[in-house]
């Protein structure tokens, strides 16, 4: 596990858009302004590491829910599906086959 600067409050520990009051904390790291992610991580490419969700709605990205990194395990090579974006073309959801990750785990590696 390493400790991350939290990307939905850019480390500030609180509600990025202020939906409940000014001082809410932030739901993604409860106002710590950090977040565990497990080893190895990659930035989100569905949020490009932001930890929004890529479609408005001001909510956590669906894929690395607010953190911004997402873990990836072995040898990995970018989703042939959505070319590394993450996302589904033309939908707006993530892709069904990296899960939004936007890398699916090399074929060799069995
Ligand atoms: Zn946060
Ligand atoms: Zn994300
Ligand atoms: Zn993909």
């Amino acid at each position: 596990m390493s400790l991350i600067t939290c990307a939905f409050c850019k480390g500030r520990g609180k509600d990025p858009f202020n939906l409940l009051s000014k001082l809410a904390t932030c739901q993604v790291c409860g106002g710590t302004g950090k977040v565990e992610v497990k080893e190895p991580a990659i930035e989100c490419a569905y949020c490009k590491g932001t930890g929004v969700y890529p479609y408005g709605s001001r909510i956590t990205c669906t894929v690395c829910n607010g953190k911004g990194m997402v873990t990836v395990k072995g040898t990995t090579e970018r989703c042939p599906k959505c070319r590394g974006t993450g996302q589904a073309i033309g939908s707006g959801l993530s892709c069904i086959k990296c899960g939004g990750k936007g890398v699916v785990r090399k074929k060799e590696e069995a």
